[in-house]
């Protein structure tokens, strides 16, 4: 991929449409573009046979048609495959995909590194690069269905980056993913995931769609969340939950709460105790993370203990699950494949923020 040339599917239909007009091409040639990119997920304006070749070379030599290129691939017993992708400046960020017999589904990164940087987290390590474009984030669903050969049926905006603070071209993407000439994938099927950024989760209420959105809350209070959740972009607990209680209202969509279990750290009882507590005032489901283990510092509680901390919700009335550990033999944690290839000679170096 040329480093220098644009990304096609980052201009605005109008931007396109003068581009065309500019090059002598009528309108329909839009339409034919959009379904080679999003139905017939084609990768180059080379492949696109039914436009005249002048046009094909003359946007080959400005545009690049897809904005990934891929790095790395792992791929864990249990089906699920992590890549490392290569974006036009050299910067890297990771996508997963975890194929299964009814529901695939694909992990997007919405940001290269990430400002917010809990403690628990790979991607927050090297810092903040920059925000993804739209193009960048949709295609990695793109890529997903290429992979797998047939459409994913479910989005989950977790991988690195904080996606509310990215917000504009988040927006978008999620608009030409939702587009039903292209992917078609309905707000039902996205679930968007946040730290707790107040302003984004109250603007994502004002679309009024029925986008899922889990909150990573990690701690029932203030003091507690300021231990996994740095100063800079964490806000009030209160205000989060306020927030996350408009949301539901106006999506009309039931919030998940994430809690990363961290051994001595969030799992007392009187914490899960509390965790019941916000979960049933806010009527939200609870999914419990056992963390990764990452520099040997954070460790998650056993899985007795897991279970123990399950069952206490559930008998609070709350209804609760355990992330499935998926990929544990690969580097499946956000940020952890990126972190070892940054590593490795000759690769791409690490941005400093
Ligand atoms: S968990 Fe999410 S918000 Fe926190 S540092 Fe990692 S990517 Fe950023």
């Amino acid at each position: 991929m040329d480093s220098v040339k644009r990304l096609w599917k980052d201009l605005t239909p109008e931007a396109q449409t003068a581009w065309l007009a500019a090059h002598g091409e009528p309108a329909y040639r839009l339409k034919q573009i959009r379904e080679w990119l999003w139905v017939r997920r084609a990768v180059t304006f080379t492949e696109m046979s039914n436009l005249p070749v002048a046009m094909r070379i003359a946007l080959d030599a400005e545009f690049a048609a897809f904005s990934l290129n891929v790095l790395d691939t792992q791929k864990a017993g249990d089906g699920t495959r992590k890549f490392l992708f290569g974006l036009v400046d050299g910067t890297t960020v990771e996508g997963v995909l975890v194929p299964a017999p009814r529901r695939n589904t694909v992990c997007v990164s919405t940001q290269v590194g990430c400002p917010v940087r809990c403690v628990f987290c790979a991607s927050g390590r090297g810092g903040f690069v920059r925000n993804l474009t739209p193009s960048e984030i949709a295609d990695q669903v793109l890529f997903a269905c290429r992979e797998l050969g047939e459409r994913v049926n479910n989005v989950v905006v977790m991988g690195m980056g904080e996606p509310l603070l990215n917000l504009d071209n988040l927006l978008v993407a999620l608009e030409i993913i939702g587009d039903p000439a292209g992917l078609g994938l309905g707000a039902r099927h996205v679930t968007i995931s946040t730290s707790g950024i107040v302003p984004g989760i109250r603007r994502l209420a004002e679309q009024e769609k029925q986008w899922n959105l889990a909150l990573s809350l990690h701690a029932t209070d203030d003091e507690a969340r300021a231990q996994i959740i740095p100063e800079g972009h964490r806000f009030p607990l209160e205000e989060v939950l306020a927030a996350c209680r408009d949301y539901r209202e106006k999506a009309g969509r039931m919030v998940t709460l994430e809690y990363a279990l961290i051994r001595g750290m969030n799992d007392s009882s009187q914490e899960i105790q509390r965790l019941g507590a916000i979960a049933k005032d806010l009527r939200a489901k609870v999914n419990l993370i056992p963390c990764n283990r990452i520099g040997g510092k954070l460790v998650p509680p056993d899985r007795a203990e897991v279970r123990r901390i399950s069952d206490q919700l559930d008998r609070l009335g709350v209804q609760v699950s355990v992330r499935k550990e998926m990929g544990a033999d690969i580097d499946a944690a956000c940020g952890q494949l990126r972190s070892r290839y940054e590593t490795k000679p000759g690769a791409i170096p690490a941005a400093e923020e």
